[in-house]
């Protein structure tokens, strides 16, 4: 049985916060808010995973009243997920995403990103899509003042 999940996150941009996008820390001057690292990347990728076990949200497993994951790189959700997929003898297909961020350029970080995502999740990096595109200057990721990630997961569990 194949089964596709979907996830969506967004968390502002602040100053005095890293910004960290798919395990990447890049260089920037305002970073993402938020209670973990707020990867709002893997978050997505988090969220899509369990979407397509039908098992809840990042929100739901990792609450930010939890202490445990204050500061938490997220890498630590995306394994978690993985592992449910193997609980439940699946097998994680393929993950995409998309972030929409007006700014720092990420391309260049792409490859690092699928690395960091592909080694949390235990599947090949060239089964992991990363791509990155502005918000052409609209609302408030063309403003600066957020950054926007969405992705689907293809998770393969016996019927
Ligand atoms: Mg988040």
């Amino acid at each position: 049985m194949v089964r596709v999940g979907m996830g969506y996150d967004v968390h502002a941009l602040v100053k005095g916060r890293k910004l960290v996008l798919g395990g990447v820390e890049i260089p920037h001057t305002t970073g993402l808010d938020g209670h973990s690292d707020a990867d709002a990347l893997m978050h997505a990728i988090c969220d899509a995973v369990l979407g397509a076990l039908g098992e809840g949200d990042i929100g739901q497993l990792f609450p930010n009243t939890d202490l445990r994951w204050r500061g938490a790189p997220s890498k630590v959700f995306l394994a978690e997920a993985a592992r449910r997929v193997a609980a439940r003898r699946g097998r994680l297909v393929n993950v995409d995403a998309s972030v929409l961020a007006e700014a720092p350029r990420l391309a260049p970080h792409a490859a690092s990103m699928k690395a960091n995502i592909a080694a949390a999740l235990g599947i090949r990096p060239d089964a992991v899509g990363v791509k990155a595109t502005t918000n052409e200057r609209l609302g408030f990721i063309g403003r600066g003042e957020g950054i926007a990630a969405m992705a689907v997961a293809c998770v393969e569990l016996p019927d």
